[in-house]
């Protein structure tokens, strides 16, 4: 771990400072340098380990433990190695905790799967009966953060932490060693080092969580999530999203902001509030109105988006819904959106006319005749316009809402018309 600054890009601002912290709680000592974990994969080379359903342990560990990395890397300050990438490799238990120790590791963590009927999650860690490092609490936690996040992203229940000794050697101060040789080298070498089973290779658990390409990457998700979740990691939800550029040039803009620095989420439902507030930003000629209040209900003045619901109003870009209110935490509906494009182009002085081509391509859609006929003319121009698209080339799903991130895809060709 480290305490350490990086400079950053942030929402509004031209040039601010971002401070990553290390969480409170936190028992590593500071260092300097990124959080480093390796990956090791067990078994592989002539070791199968367990074998059932036709599959191998050593090679559904290095799949696993791929897609850890996968998902590790994309949050920040973090390097991942592994102990071995092919299945062919299969290095001795001690030459595994080595090269993590050449990576400087903060964490060697062996992933498993287990055998001989059962189901659920398992850690095996040191005995801590010999800890020259001080790293016995320091790597419970990190064993429990990880079967926790097994729980609760993958539903694999947990059969907790299991300690094994032996006495076929001994500790350097004389009391039963670990039986597992990756705690054994791990703690001789001083590096936090476990062995996850994840779940079992043949029991139920097989079908449950590791039959198909997706339930192994849940797996890896929650296996990343908890070491992440432990070393206070932090991952900008957007930048690993299909609507990243849009949403960087949203916010770079300042016609959007995210609910902190690392999380815009941009699958969230875009709301009437929140359309209006942005639609605000979006605008140059946009000032906030003292005199003016919005005439809805449900919208008391104070909140953050009511002098916008209000400027929208009174512009004929937004209304409210025929029994008055307007509805400000509803998702804004792709016909509603439709519309409302529509009308702040016209706002903005744009020709807003539909030829006989958009009503064409409306009509065209297998759903047409579920679009409301309030939305039918705001449809039409936006699919003329390719503001909007079908959902797919035959459904325009008209009561389909408006997410976040599709709306930076909006925002972002409504400025190339308004230009
Ligand atoms: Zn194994």
């Amino acid at each position: 771990m480290r305490t350490s600054k990086r400079w950053t890009a942030w929402i509004l601002a031209v040039l601010l400072i971002s401070c990553i912290a290390v969480p409170a709680g936190m028992a590593a000592p500071a260092e300097t340098g990124p959080v480093v974990i390796t990956l090791d994969p067990g078994h592989g080379g002539p070791d199968s380990g367990a074998v059932a359903n036709g599959r191998k342990e050593s090679d559904l560990n290095l799949t696993i433990c791929q897609y850890i990395k996968q998902y590790l890397e994309e949050y920040e300050n973090v390097e991942v190695y592994m102990t071995r990438t092919t299945r062919e490799e299969g290095p001795e238990l001690e030459e595994r905790i080595k090269i993590g120790v050449s990576h400087h590791s903060d964490a060697v963590v062996s992933f498993h799967l287990d055998a001989g009927g059962g189901t659920g999650s398992l850690a095996l860690v040191t005995n801590g009966l010999y800890d020259p490092y001080g790293k016995k609490d320091s790597d419970y936690a990190l064993a429990d953060s990880i079967l926790n996040s097994l729980k609760v992203n993958a539903g694999i229940p947990t059969r907790g932490r299991q300690i094994t000794n032996t006495t076929d050697y001994y500790w350097p101060n004389g009391k039963p060693a670990d039986h597992f040789k990756n705690n054994y080298y791990g703690i001789l070498n001083g590096v936090t080092s476990m062995i996850i089973e994840n779940c079992f290779l043949d029991s139920a658990d097989y079908s449950r969580y590791l039959n198909t390409d997706e339930k192994l990457r849940i797996i890896a998700r929650a296996d990343a999530a908890g070491i992440a979740d432990y070393y206070g990691l932090k991952r900008y939800d957007y930048k690993h999203h299909w609507s990243r550029p849009y949403v960087e040039t949203a916010l770079e803009r300042g016609w959007v902001a995210g609910y902190d620095e690392y999380h815009f989420r941009p699958d969230n439902v875009l709301t009437r509030g929140q359309c209006a507030a942005i639609f605000a930003k979006f605008s140059p000629d946009y000032t906030e109105d003292e005199e003016l209040t919005a005439t809805f209900p449900d919208i008391k003045g104070t909140e953050y988006y009511a002098k916008p619901v209000a400027w929208a109003q009174k512009n004929g870009i937004l209304s409210g819904y025929p029994n008055g209110n307007f509805g400000p935490d509803d998702g804004v509906t792709r016909e509603q959106m439709a519309l409302i494009i529509q009308k702040y182009l016209a706002y903005r002085g744009k020709e807003t006319n539909v030829s006989e081509a958009g009503w064409e391509k409306m009509k065209s859609f297998s759903d047409a005749s579920e679009i409301s006929a309030w939305a039918q003319e705001g449809v039409a121009f936006c699919l003329e316009q390719g503001i909007l698209a079908g959902m797919s080339s035959e459904v325009f799903s008209p009561g389909t809402k408006t997410t976040r991130g599709q709306f930076c895809v909006m925002l972002t060709q409504l400025e190339e018309k308004i230009a």
